[in-house]
């Protein structure tokens, strides 16, 4: 049986076709005279399945596409604090390719355009591995195939490349760069150059969707709090000087190529491509636009779209005995959030417990944010200090270690010595 997410997908093909508007970049001679009228999209959610429709099986290169990824190896390897202080997240609102930077600082205002793309590839140069190698080996590991350099795209663009060679001896002389800035620039043309298809870019996005974890290998390609940061770059800077229009349509973060891809994440959920290199004034794909904005509005993916709200984590509170004791059990339910944590502490404290022994049964709980362990030990603090035995039912095993504020231990149960001690 083939699956109606296939269907779909061919839908949005055939419902954008009529968008032939744009056109390819010329500043490269390679892609100017790449074929217009060719158009592919792909979906893997957090399950690592991938879904693609179109033309799937061509090969495009991912310029700016890369930023992102190369930014990602830049945080891993030199911390956050370290790569701010070098290239910043602010939006320029200005062109891909603007000669600037930041007045006040002298660096790049952030890694999406060109000027921090460049002072980020140097980052990650080292004698061992060549920045290039090593994110080719980066984008393979995430794509589950090798990825190489289209050797035609690369010498294309470095013969026309007085742009960014610009930029470079900007960055050099400003200091931010190091590198000699022909070799910076060498270096992140081919980056830029590495060939891809939009199957590639869906696991490479769905592993940004799936918290940094490649979904079908397990292998963590970044932390949670540099994953954070990629999303959230890509969110403000990553459609150029169309941002607010983007995350205003379609809403998820993104990165657009000069070639005519897009790549677009909603965490915790999906990484879409979408492939056609027609190109609007902002220099990202006219065709490409659309299809996300259909797959946006079809799939309800707007992260600004305000779904069903968290309201309350109690389920039910309950009077009880357990193992011979007098107990008040409170049931929880769902994700453990500000605003269902609220709830419930809302409930305790306007409602306090007044037998010996007060439980919490997290059997519902599908997960516990920070937030919420944080003020769990908070409410447990004050409830030991009113004379209470607190006890937590943790199936998962999460809270292992768990404590009040004070350092004094909370109970974990398991589900059944609470099934087995309890009488109503
Ligand atoms: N390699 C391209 C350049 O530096 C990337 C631009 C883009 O994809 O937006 O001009």
């Amino acid at each position: 049986m083939r699956s109606p997410i296939l269907d779909y997908l061919d839908t949005v093909i055939t419902e954008t076709a009529h968008v032939t508007s744009g056109a390819v970049a010329d500043y490269i001679p390679e892609l100017a005279s790449a074929p217009t009228d060719r158009a592919a999209v792909a979906l893997c959610t957090v399950n690592g399945v991938v879904y693609a429709a179109g033309d799937v099986d061509v090969d495009f290169s991912i310029q700016s596409m890369s930023k992102p990824f190369a930014y990602a190896l830049a945080l891993a390897d030199r911390g956050i604090d370290d790569v701010v202080a070098r290239v910043g997240v602010e939006p320029s609102g200005d062109a891909f390719n603007e000669l600037s930077l930041d007045p006040e600082t002298g660096t790049p205002r952030n890694p999406m355009i060109n000027a921090g793309a460049i002072a980020t590839h140097a980052l990650i140069d080292t004698e061992d591995a060549p920045a290039v190698d090593r994110v080719l080996d980066y984008f393979s590991r995430m794509a589950q195939r090798e990825i190489r350099i289209d050797e035609e795209v690369a010498a294309s663009e470095l013969a026309t490349a007085d742009r960014n060679l610009g930029l470079a001896y900007l960055l050099h002389s400003s200091g931010v760069l190091e590198a000699e800035p022909r070799a910076a620039v060498t270096g992140y043309i081919r980056q830029c150059a590495a060939s891809v298809n939009v199957r590639d870019l869906a696991l490479m996005a769905a592993t940004l969707a799936n918290n940094g974890v490649q979904p079908n290998t397990g292998e963590r390609m970044l932390s949670r709090v540099e994953n954070r940061q990629v999303l959230s770059v890509m969110a403000a800077c990553g459609m150029y000087d169309a941002a607010g229009d983007w995350f205003t349509n379609v809403g998820i973060p993104a990165k657009s190529g000069v070639a005519g891809g897009i790549i677009g994440v909603l965490p915790g959920q999906v990484g879409l491509a979408v492939f056609s290199p027609r190109l609007d004034s902002h220099g990202n794909s006219a065709r490409g636009v659309a299809m996300m904005e259909m797959l946006s509005e079809d799939m309800g993916l707007h992260l600004m779209d305000v779904g069903r709200p968290g309201r309350t984590s109690l389920r039910e509170t309950q009077l009880a005995t357990v193992e011979g004791v007098d107990a008040t059990v409170y049931v929880l339910q769902g994700d453990l959030v500000l605003s269902s944590i609220e709830a419930l502490i809302h409930e305790i404290v306007s409602n306090p417990p007044t037998t010996p022994l007060v439980v919490f049964d997290m059997g519902r709980v599908d997960e516990v944010l920070p937030v919420a362990r944080r003020t769990s030990s908070a409410m447990a603090t004050k409830l030991h200090d009113a004379g209470h035995r607190v006890v937590v039912i943790d199936p998962e095993e999460t809270l292992t270690g768990f404590t009040d504020d004070q350092g004094r231990p909370v109970e974990l149960w398991t589900a059944e010595r609470l099934a087995r001690g309890i009488s109503r």
